[in-house]
């Protein structure tokens, strides 16, 4: 099988309000298991707190720390055994040089083996990113409405699966 068929087109979803990214984050939650990690990029105030707070909402989570938040990494437990037992919200705003990656063990959670990894500012850890992962950019179309692209990584499994899940649960809520 050629690899070109593995791979998932893009997925683009415009949100029209906080509460629809958050519902998008919800939505993504779905797809998610023990071992992912989701890359978040976009401008400050593009909504990529917003769409963490979904997914961990989903999770059982409502008290993931708004940021600007000082801490670079945050980890919350769901109260599940499966398919995520915690989650861990990387903030990499603040990171002053990858150097420091080392001092939160950056590593580890780019393997999160005991639970996902949230990462905004991913673009900040360059060098250190893993090789799987799914990535959403954000970007600001109006005041209140973002474009969510879900960008897929050729035969990468988590993007793959997320981004059929949501394309499924997007076609479902269509109309
Ligand atoms: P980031 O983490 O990317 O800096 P936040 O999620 O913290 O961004 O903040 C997003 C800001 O944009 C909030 O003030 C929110 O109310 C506003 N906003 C307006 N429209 C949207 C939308 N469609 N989705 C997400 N946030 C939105
Ligand atoms: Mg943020």
């Amino acid at each position: 099988m050629p690899a070109s068929s593995m791979t998932e087109t893009q997925l683009e979803i415009i949100s029209h309000s906080p509460a629809e990214t958050a519902a998008i984050g919800e939505a993504l939650a779905g797809c998610l298991q023990d071992g992912d990690v989701v890359l978040v990029h976009g401008d400050l105030g593009a909504g990529k707190t917003t769409l963490a707070k979904g997914i961990a909402s989903a999770l059982g989570i409502e008290d993931v720390v708004s940021s600007p938040s000082f801490a670079l990494v945050n980890e919350y437990d769901t109260g599940l055994a499966a398919p995520v037992t915690r989650v861990y919200h990387l903030d990499l705003y603040r990171l002053r040089s990858e150097d420091d990656l080392a001092s939160i063990g950056f590593d580890d959670f780019m393997a999160p083996t005991g639970g996902i990894a949230i990462v905004e500012w991913p673009e900040r850890a360059a060098t250190a990113l893993p090789e799987r992962f799914l990535l959403v950019e954000i970007e600001t179309v109006r005041p209140g409405s973002r474009r969510l692209r879900f960008v897929p990584i050729p035969d990468d499994e988590v993007s793959g699966r997320c981004i059929e899940s949501l394309r499924s649960h997007i076609g479902s809520n269509a109309g």
